[in-house]
């Protein structure tokens, strides 16, 4: 079965799904997106990914095409079109097509692209019982990465970077201190306390991010928001990482380093199960 996808109010196969070679998207990167998790056919946290997406579109002074209960209702279409039930929907903001000129346009119409990912039993991957290898990689990214931009190719490159070493994913680091990885969030612990990154323009503020900490609070666990280092972080018990696709995954190894015993640790394995029965009770 071909995907229906949605181009600018349509919904058709994805071989008939069109953007212009003009679009700003393609030719700048100038456009923003977000991921939401499906389970059970119901969205995860999409309250969360439609707020940040206004934030993205704002910072970039970029016009938001659709209001978030139109917004809603094409995930809801598009998820229900695709037969989804565990899974994912991409959306994408693009400033639209217009001549090439490094200027913003004054009237170009932004262009919004959403299609979704089949992947039946997300929640049970079998990496979240071994977890995930790390390599360190220089964060050399530009710094608005709070904006949720598709200018994507360097943590691409980190990804294609772990694979050659053996790895799952790469942590990227700034002055000695890990920013995050490159598609998550990144997070330490050490005896009972969760540490990760402060929020800021240098990391991408975590959907899953606000609701684990929020979690991981509620639950009176210690958390700490601040920056750590890379020797820190291979000296921790534990760590793990978030992102809505990978929910709560543990990290068991940075730069070949085994942290505590090489297995996931006790408080990553607990965040992700509270993280995955609260937000599977709370999703739409
Ligand atoms: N940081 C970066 C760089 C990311 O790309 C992502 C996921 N898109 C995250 C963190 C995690 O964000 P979220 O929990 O909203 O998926």
């Amino acid at each position: 079965m071909s995907r229906i996808v949605y181009v600018n109010g349509d919904y058709l196969p994805e071989d008939e799904a069109r953007v212009s070679v003009f679009d700003r998207g393609f030719l700048f990167a100038d456009g923003v997106y977000e991921v939401t998790s499906v389970l059970g056919g119901k969205l995860l946290d999409f309250a969360g990914h439609a707020k940040r997406l206004q934030r993205s579109l704002d910072e970039l002074e970029m016009a938001n095409p659709v209001t978030e209960d139109e917004l809603l209702a094409i995930h809801r279409e598009l998820v229900s079109r695709n037969g989804i039930e565990d899974g994912l929907v991409y959306l994408q903001v693009t400033r639209g097509a217009a001549d090439r000129d490094f200027a913003y346009p004054k009237d170009a119409k932004p262009t919004l692209v959403l299609f979704t990912q089949s992947k039946p039993g997300l929640a049970d991957s079998p990496v979240a019982k071994s977890g995930l290898k790390v390599i360190s990689i220089p964060d050399i990214r530009w710094g608005r990465r709070d904006i949720k931009t598709v200018q994507l190719l360097y943590p691409s490159m980190g990804k294609m970077a772990a694979k050659k070493a053996g790895a799952d994913d790469a942590w990227m680091i700034e002055d000695g201190f890990v920013t995050e990885g490159t598609s998550n969030n990144a997070y330490i612990v050490t005896g009972n306390r969760i540490i990760t990154r402060h929020l800021g323009n240098e990391i991408l503020h975590g959907i899953t991010r606000a609701a684990v900490l929020r979690f991981a609070r509620e639950a009176q666990m210690e958390v700490e928001e601040r920056a750590f280092t890379l020797d820190e972080a291979k000296a921790a018990d534990e760590a793990f990482i978030t992102s809505a696709s990978m929910f709560v995954m543990p990290v068991v190894e940075i730069d070949s380093v085994k942290l505590g015993d090489g297995t996931p640790g006790p408080v990553a394995t607990r965040l992700r199960e509270i993280y995955l029965e609260e937000s599977r009770q709370a999703a739409v």
